[in-house]
């Protein structure tokens, strides 16, 4: 016989977790309710109906994961509307005792759910939030004093001893019981063409594991060759369980050899990055509206505009810069050595205060993720503790001949500058008018004309930055 439920009925909030393996939210709810909704909340707003990268793959994901919960004999009912209102008023519609989530690391997400929270008891019913999207919880990486670290290195030390603390994958899930309740997806978007979801995102891991991760620390620098794993928009919306990522590799180590191993660890390497910066957001939540090392709140930035669409279009006459640009424009991701320099250029040659960068970023990434991308711009623009110092400035030009020795990334994004032989692509402006027309361009025709000099910029912004950090002081 098996024993009685705890609850009658339960909704899943479904919410950067859109995957049924491994999820903490859909496996314990179906382990202590009867029944079983699974819900999602769509914003009202129109700027997400916008057709972008992001919005094309939140939709693949939505049909991916109503796919695999009908494989389980459950379905994926839609609500529109303020979550802080729709999910509990989907509990008391839907006669529903209790609401399962995954827990959000940052705190724009913490304080929505406590209203969520608060709302439900209200209504006599429970909330129950749980840890899925990191390894570690942030509160179980202290420093001997008990508080939490500013600095990578010395958290990734005790992150590594404290792996014990990793919970094992969930069981796959057989079914699931569901009462045929409110609208499904279709009545809300249609059918996409392209797949994505967490289909997509087991195949493209498990395509990694077999292969990419063992010259990962080889290739991981180079935008353009598949050098990294691609997995960041996976691991944003939790079509990738990132117990699972984690669980694998340690499978995948056991067999190794020693130079695998040294890229696999590299790689965990990163993932440690990312959970590092949720701790600073859920921490330190000043840090998601303002500098993490207030001083730095001090800079006097530039409000530009022109200067700033610039950038977002990919017309700096920067070669490198405006490539990345134009990917995030083309495919709502960049390479990661390509986002540190161009958050190097919009805060360093630009002087654009580095939360317009963030903002951007956020409403273009297709792996928008507020704890690594507010962590990711501080660290650049050296307004973080644990920052690159912001004396250090990157130059474009050096940068990408290091890290695009064939330009072959520049001739992706901006075919008008294909015709330029060999590291010459990055310097376009040092061409004669007969060299660019030889190469079928010309400077401000084809392709802009520098909008700034690197080397009077870096002494300027030097100057912006030792300013507003002796404000404080004075
Ligand atoms: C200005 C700036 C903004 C950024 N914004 C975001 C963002 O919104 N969302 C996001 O997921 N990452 C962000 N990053 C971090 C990083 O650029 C991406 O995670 C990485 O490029 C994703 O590619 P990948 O999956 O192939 O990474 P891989 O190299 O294959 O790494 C595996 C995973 O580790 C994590 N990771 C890798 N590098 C970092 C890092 N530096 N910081 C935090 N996590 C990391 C990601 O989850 C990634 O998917 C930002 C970095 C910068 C400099």
């Amino acid at each position: 016989m098996t024993a009685k439920k705890k609850y009658r009925r339960a909704i899943v909030y479904m919410r950067r977790a859109l995957r049924v393996h491994d999820n903490t939210a859909l496996w314990f709810a179906q382990k202590e309710a009867e029944e079983v909704i699974p819900i999602m909340c769509l914003s009202p707003d129109k700027r997400y109906e916008k057709d972008t990268p992001r919005r094309r793959f939140v939709t693949a994901s939505m049909w991916d994961l109503e796919k695999s919960l009908r494989r389980l004999g459950s379905s994926l009912t839609v609500r529109r509307g303020d979550p802080t209102i729709e999910i509990p008023q989907a509990a008391v519609d839907y006669e529903a005792d209790a609401v399962f989530a995954v827990r959000g690391c940052d705190p724009a997400t913490a304080k929505r759910d406590q209203r969520i929270d608060v709302a439900l008891k209200k209504a006599a019913r429970s909330w129950i939030a749980l840890d899925d999207r990191v390894l570690i919880p942030p509160a179980k990486i202290t420093t001997g004093k008990g508080e939490p670290y500013r600095v990578f290195t010395p958290y990734y030390r005790t992150w590594l001893e404290r792996q014990e603390l990793i919970t094992p994958e969930l069981p796959g899930i057989r079914s699931l019981h569901t009462p045929s309740i409110g609208e499904g997806l279709a009545h809300h978007i249609e059918q996409p063409s392209e797949t994505g979801g967490e289909s997509a995102a087991l195949r493209r891991w498990r395509d990694f594991l077999k292969s990419g991760i063992n010259s990962y620390k080889r290739s991981r620098d180079l935008p353009a060759i598949d050098g990294t794993s691609i997995l960041s928009p996976h691991l944003a919306l939790g079509t990738l369980s990132i117990r699972k990522v984690y669980w694998d590799i340690q499978e995948s180590k056991k067999s190794a050899d020693p130079s695998s191993r040294e890229n696999i660890d590299a790689f965990l390497r990163e993932i440690v990055w990312r959970e590092f910066y949720y701790q600073i957001i859920a921490s330190f939540p000043h840090a998601a509206h303002g500098a993490f090392n207030e001083a730095a709140d001090d800079i006097a930035w530039s409000t530009n505009r022109k200067i700033f669409d610039a950038w977002c279009g990919g017309e700096t006459g920067y070669p490198f810069v405006d490539a990345g640009m134009r990917q995030l424009a083309k495919e709502g991701w960049i390479h990661n050595r390509v986002r540190m320099l161009v958050a190097s250029f919009l805060t360093k040659d630009l002087h654009i205060n580095w939360q317009w960068g963030e903002k951007y970023f956020m409403e273009n990434l297709v792996d928008a993720d507020v704890a690594s991308n507010n962590g990711g711009w501080q660290w650049v623009a050296g307004t973080g503790t644990d920052a690159s110092p912001w004396f250090r400035v990157f130059n474009p030009t050096t940068q990408a001949k290091k890290f695009d020795p064939k330009g072959d990334y520049v001739r992706r994004y901006i075919p008008q500058l294909k015709e330029i032989p060999g590291m010459s692509i990055h310097e376009p402006w040092r061409l004669s008018e007969t060299e660019q027309l030889q190469a079928g361009f010309l400077l401000g025709r084809d392709y802009p004309q520098r909008i700034v000099d690197h080397s009077i910029q870096r002494l300027e912004a030097l100057e912006m930055y030792r300013a507003g950090f002796s404000r404080r002081d004075s």
